[in-house]
């Protein structure tokens, strides 16, 4: 259930500024209407496939467009939500939009993945699995076409509930991907105990991929230590061709940037997806 804002999280909450504190409780409440009204949409971004060179799926990104402030960014709102008991309420919105549009391309003859974000911490939450299974059921969308991607912000260890609830996911038909590869929580231990079927490389070692020695190397350390687990890698933050093409010699099996295309409304999707891979009527 969707809690009120409980007095204790107030005081609690935050040793910064007070105007940083009531900022956030402002938008806490507007977050709730958000929803509601219309202001919070889910962007897409194109995942590219290096080897055939086709769009085969996209990230589904939240997005709050506030009516006054604009637009606020997810890294703002998402950690509120976590922090306030409301990523369950998000990612339910966001699901049911990406499987929505995941569902329409495949019928359309795509070959089509959705990718969602989910919070370390909703993996704690009894109701993901339920969730899940019925966005999927409620747009007919088999599961093998849903990706979760684990953001962490919490650590999550091997011994916990998390890693057999993933497990279990797993053996629904999802696929698992950890997020952010690299950096925070994001280490190579995750690579030792999650059923995960695809890598992320955090775009912090992709940005300077084609001039820095280092994280040229570091990134093809990382392309062949999970592939040699069985992984799938996928880089992002590719913002130039220089980059693209430097993965792809790197045998990197998808990417992901501005390069190939920034996050946008379904309406503007489309035009990513290739036709050929359109599988036309009898
Ligand atoms: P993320 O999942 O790692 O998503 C990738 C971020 O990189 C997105 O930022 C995307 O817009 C941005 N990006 C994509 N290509 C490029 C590029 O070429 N260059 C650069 N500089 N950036 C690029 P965004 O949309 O601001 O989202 C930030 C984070 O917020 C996400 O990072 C994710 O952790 C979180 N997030 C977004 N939507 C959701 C959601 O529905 N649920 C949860 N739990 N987290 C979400
Ligand atoms: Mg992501
Ligand atoms: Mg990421
Ligand atoms: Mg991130």
């Amino acid at each position: 259930a969707e809690e009120a804002v409980r007095s204790d999280e107030l005081v609690c909450h935050h040793d910064g500024a007070k105007g940083e504190v009531q900022w956030e409780i402002s938008l806490l409440a507007s977050l709730d209407r958000a929803i509601d009204n219309g202001e919070v949409w889910v962007a897409f971004q194109p995942k590219l496939d290096l080897l055939t060179n086709k769009v085969i799926g996209a990230e589904a990104l939240a997005r709050w467009s506030h009516p006054e402030r604009g637009p606020i960014s997810p890294e703002k709102f998402i950690g509120i939500a976590e922090e306030y008991h409301r990523i369950e309420r998000i990612t339910r919105f966001v699901l049911d939009k990406a499987v929505r549009a995941a569902a329409s391309y495949v019928r359309d003859g795509h070959d089509f993945s959705v990718s969602v974000n989910i919070s370390a911490q909703l993996l704690r939450n009894p109701r993901l699995p339920r969730m899940i299974l019925e966005a999927l059921a409620a747009h007919d969308l088999a599961p093998a076409h849903l990706i979760l991607e684990i953001t962490e912000t919490d650590r999550l260890d091997r011994s916990a509930k998390t890693v057999q609830m993933m497990e279990e996911l797993v053996a629904a038909g999802l696929r698992i991907s950890i997020d952010d590869f690299g950096t925070g929580n994001a280490t190579i231990d995750y690579l030792r105990y999650l059923p995960a079927a695809e890598v992320k490389i955090d775009k912090s070692f992709i940005r300077e991929i084609d001039s820095n020695p280092g994280d040229h190397l570091l990134v093809q350390s990382i392309i062949e230590m999970a592939h040699s687990l069985g992984r799938q890698v996928v880089a992002e933050g590719v913002e130039t061709a220089e980059a693209l093409m430097l993965l792809r010699s790197l045998q990197c099996d998808q990417v992901q940037g501005y390069y190939v295309g920034r996050p946008v409304p379904f309406r503007d999707f489309t035009k990513h997806l290739p036709e050929k891979s359109v599988r036309t009527a009898g």
